[in-house]
């Protein structure tokens, strides 16, 4: 079914070399009907040291190249990605069970970093600073940071590597992946597209195997300046105490537990279109899917009726048929934590207003679930659910929502629903989050800073700053003159 089947590689990339998956190989299969899809190398220590040299001598020769050469062999990647994006999402619908005309959205989201930060490249400024002394001179450049190790998840096997790769290859930085094991391939795919377009050996290395032996040596490394990770919470607070010792720069997009507040003077099929968005992408298996929506009392019930009616028109199956909304979720560990926010929150007084139960389809398949009377002492309140659960606060005053919404250790995506200037300024002053959708549900873009505050993470992926997260800042000064 790929029109190019070399690019489903079952071989992990180290340094200049690729290393096939022999018979004690890690087996990926695809959860809408779990069959296996292919093998991918058990590799461990040895190979991500191996990486890492490597990454290091062609680190140092990539940065000496100018920004324009830089960003000319990007472009020809970010070219192949959208020449071969049919491919590209079929392979991830095919490990990742999310609906192909979803697939092939990630693969321009994905390829849109590719595209800008190829373009920023060529825009990484120093400065001239007005000096303190008579015979002085003060001047910043900004210089790659070196080698970057990056984990990423399976929630998004495609845009959560470009959106590191592009920055770190632009500003002059080598990589050494750790894709998810559930997902490999569509990180393999992008490497072998990355040869393709002229990246030298060395400067993308992608190694498959147990996450904590390469994380370890990963974070241990001397040689390696800056960890990036996506990723749950608990794994970005262990990987942090692990770069302590070498004090690398960090960059860590972590757990989310979103609000989505409507008020009473929204525009409610707009927010029903933006919670259907921002709660049911990707079945709700994204760090900024909203995990909690707070509804005003006014529009309550309408709300609530609206949202549970065009959610019954959504078809769940296999990401490969045609018209699928729904697909399976990742595993069993996803639909056992789907389940027991359900039940906790029913045994404390919510109602099911439409679904609750496994799909009818079985295996990883779940019903879009919407919960009515939800309070604040349930724990869908406080978990991020990543699934397909859509549970319904009520509210009273604006005040009263902002305490609820921010009562919480997570600061990445809020959104909310409103006509009124003023609220909208006031509560998107007031949200403690990185990212506020003011009347969208969809905020992420390669134009703008994605990331968290408080247990969401540090530092911003996109936009002009995301490629200050792999550079560092040295200071020239000049005296004597
Ligand atoms: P999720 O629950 O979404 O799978 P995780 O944080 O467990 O989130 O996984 C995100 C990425 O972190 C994956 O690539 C996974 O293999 C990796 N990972 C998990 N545990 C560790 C660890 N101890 N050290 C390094 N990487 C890890």
């Amino acid at each position: 079914m790929l029109k190019d089947p070399s690019l489903l590689k079952q071989a992990a990339l180290v340094g200049e070399h690729w290393i096939p998956a022999d018979d004690t190989g890690i087996v990926v299969t695809n959860p809408a009907t779990g069959e296996t899809i292919g093998c991918v190398p058990s590799l461990g220590g040895a190979e991500t040291e191996a990486a890492i040299k490597a990454a290091d001598a062609a680190q140092k020769l990539w940065a000496a190249k100018t920004a324009k050469e830089r960003s000319i062999i990007l472009r020809r990647w970010y070219d192949l990605v959208i020449e071969n994006a049919d491919d590209l999402a079929l392979i991830l619908t095919l490990e990742q069970g999310k609906p192909l005309a979803e697939a092939k959205g990630e693969i321009l989201y994905g390829a849109s970093f590719i595209e800008w930060f190829a373009e920023e490249a060529r825009r990484v400024y120093g400065d001239v600073i007005p000096g303190h002394a008579e015979d002085k001179r003060i001047v910043v450049i900004k210089q790659p940071i070196g080698v970057v190790a990056a984990i990423t998840p399976w929630n998004f096997p495609n845009a959560m590597i470009t959106r590191k790769a592009g920055p770190a290859l632009a500003a002059g930085c080598a990589m050494v992946l750790k894709p998810a094991e559930q997902t490999p391939f569509s990180a393999i795919a992008l490497a072998v597209l990355a040869q393709r377009a002229g990246l030298p050996d060395g400067l993308l290395s992608v190694i498959t195997g147990p996450a904590r032996a390469i994380g370890a040596v990963m974070t241990g490394s001397e040689k390696v300046r800056k960890l990036t990770f996506t990723g749950s919470t608990p794994v970005g607070v262990e990987l942090m105490r692990q770069c302590a010792p070498t004090v690398k720069k960090l960059a860590l997009e972590l757990g989310g537990n979103a609000p989505f507040i409507v008020f009473d003077d929204a525009d409610l099929d707009a927010a029903v279109e933006g919670a259907i968005i921002s709660k049911f992408r990707n079945n709700g298996q994204t760090c900024v899917c909203a995990n909690r929506i707070y509804v005003q009392s006014g529009v309550y019930e309408a709300f609530a009726q609206k949202l549970a009616a065009k959610l019954s028109t959504l078809k769940v199956g296999n990401g490969l048929e045609q018209d699928t909304i729904f697909g399976p979720l990742i595993d069993d560990k996803a639909i056992a934590k789907v389940e027991e926010h359900i039940t906790d929150a029913t045994s404390k007084g919510a109602s099911l207003m439409c679904g609750g139960s496994v799909h009818a389809l079985g295996g990883t398949f779940f019903e879009p679930t919407v919960l009515t009377g939800v309070t604040q002492d349930m724990a869908i309140a406080s978990e991020e659910t990543f699934g397909p659960v859509a549970p319904l606060f009520r509210f009273e005053e604006d005040a009263d929502v902002v305490a609820m919404s921010n009562d919480t250790e997570f600061g990445l995506a809020s959104y909310f629903y409103t006509r009124d200037l003023a609220r909208a300024w006031m509560v998107g002053e007031q949200l403690e989050y990185g990212m506020v959708g003011i009347n969208t549900g969809l905020i992420s873009t390669a134009e703008a800073p994605f990331g968290g505050i408080k247990s969401s993470g540090l530092g911003r992926e996109g936009s002009r700053y995301g490629i200050e997260e792999f550079i560092e800042i040295k200071y020239l000064c000049f005296g004597g003159i």
